[in-house]
């Protein structure tokens, strides 16, 4: 049965999120820093009372199904909450469901011991704590198998060395989730596992911290692991296991962050439509200019479209419960998110004129945001070619030198099923 509509009793929590993110949670994103810094004590003062107030509504940290604790909302509940609080910077922090922290409590709850999730995953799902995912090193990003970091056995536990880069969150992190090497002679896939090391852990340096333009601080780590020494009890999940165990926290990150995506491209888009009806030039609303029509009309049509997918895929991923049978449709979201938000906020930034280039306006931030998200969690092109090999994988070669669809073909097969005289040739 097909239905785009959504339960009333779930409409009117989306309807209260809306309210309270506009009115309560976007105001924050002008006056606080990073909302990972979570000593601030404006933090405290401001961000607290709001989180209570989504705990009471019983929205808080909604992320986690039902057999990790979770409230099993399934991903396309959670991918319309995403779109709510995803309007504001502040939004996903509020809800207790900002990344990196989502992810990691993810497979906190998935592979972790007892001792792991008393320890990281209960501090963490209550934000009293936040944490870092490093995966990435100088080397490369986009090819995990150039990954060098070691950990090495020592004693009942291992000493991890190498560096890591733009590890977000690591300033503020009480922990960090590391992928290293402790299998170089197994197969590529087999060769890494996952340490929890908590950011006290001597040996451990942030060289420097890396920051784009729109960012209120620099908080992208450069890090270098220097003889780390931690217990055996720190791998998450099983040795050479760390492909498994990243592939689990990727796909419904994927999908939370192009909801949240798709609301700034949203708000680009409203504030596109305001400006092009407020504005006149030669005598009339910009509004009244064709190309300006066929920008609102593109931006509108390109919203759907991303919306749809994104909802579709959500809704597969709730029919199948298996990430990796929705693994065509969450790589097609993420290939085709940074081109959403880039082309609306280019076109916002246009239509604005000098406003829309200056500094008061959000469009320049949004646009080199829309890199951010064609980059972090993999680049866009190795997403394309994940689409395109799971497409390829339904069709099969022929060995004929003409197509069967060729349309002589089909006219000769459709009279003979109907019984028709064969075609007279000229
Ligand atoms: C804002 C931000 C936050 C991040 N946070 C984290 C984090 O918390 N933890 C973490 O571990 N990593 C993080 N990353 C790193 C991210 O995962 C990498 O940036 C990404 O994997 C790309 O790697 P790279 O930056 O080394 O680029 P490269 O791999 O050097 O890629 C360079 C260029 O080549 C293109 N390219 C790469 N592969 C292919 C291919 N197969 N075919 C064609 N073109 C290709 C890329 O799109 C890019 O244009 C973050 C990145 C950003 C931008």
């Amino acid at each position: 049965m097909w239905s785009f509509a959504t339960e009333p009793e779930f409409q009117a929590q989306l309807d209260w999120v809306e309210e309270f993110v506009r009115e309560k949670v976007e105001p924050l994103d002008y006056v606080l820093g990073s909302q990972w810094n979570i000593h601030d004590p404006d933090f405290e003062r401001l961000v607290r009372p709001l989180q209570a107030e989504v705990q009471a509504r019983g929205l808080w940290a909604c992320h986690l199904g039902p057999e990790l604790g979770g409230k099993g909302y399934g991903q396309l509940r959670l991918a319309l909450l995403n779109e709510k609080f995803g309007r504001s910077r502040f939004g996903p922090i509020v809800f207790g469901a900002q990344a990196p922290d989502t992810g990691n409590s993810e497979i906190l709850a998935h592979y972790g011991t007892a001792g792991q999730k008393e320890r990281f995953l209960k501090p963490l799902l209550a934000n009293k704590i936040v944490s870092c995912f490093s995966m990435t090193e100088p080397q490369g990003g986009a090819d995990p198998l150039v990954i060098k970091t070691t950990a090495t056995p020592a004693g009942d536990g291992w000493v991890l060395n190498g560096e890591k880069w733009f590890a977000s969150n690591a300033r503020y992190a009480a922990f960090y989730i590391f992928m290293a090497v402790t299998d170089p002679d197994e197969v590529p896939y087999r060769r890494m596992s996952m340490f929890i090391v908590p950011a006290d852990t001597p040996g451990i340096e942030i060289l420097r911290n890396y920051g784009f333009h729109g960012e209120p601080e620099d908080t992208h780590g450069h890090v270098r692991l220097t003889n780390v020494q931690i217990p055996a009890e720190n791998m998450l999940g099983k040795r050479g296991e760390a492909f498994i165990v990243a592939q689990t926290r990727l796909s419904g990150g994927r999908m939370h962050h192009a909801m949240r995506t798709l609301a700034k491209a949203t708000r680009a888009f409203e504030m596109m439509c305001e400006r092009v009806v407020s504005r006149f030039t030669k005598g009339e609303q910009l509004a009244q200019k064709q190309m300006v029509q066929e920008k609102i009309a593109d931006s509108w049509v390109q919203l759907r479209q991303f919306r749809l997918l994104i909802l579709e895929t959500a809704w597969l991923a709730d029919q199948t419960n298996d990430w990796k049978a929705v693994r065509k449709n969450v790589a097609a979201v993420k290939a085709v998110m940074p081109k959403v938000l880039h082309d609306i906020s280019a076109h916002a930034l246009h239509l604005h004129g000098s406003l829309g280039l200056s500094n008061d306006m959000p469009f320049s931030e949004w646009l080199v945001d829309s890199f951010h998200v064609g980059l972090a969690d993999g680049p866009t092109e190795v997403h394309k070619v994940t689409v395109a090999r799971e497409v390829l994988k339904e069709y099969q070669p022929t060995n004929v030198m003409f197509p069967s669809y060729g349309i002589a073909e089909q006219t000769a097969h459709a009279r003979a099923q109907y019984n028709l005289a064969p075609h007279q040739l000229t």
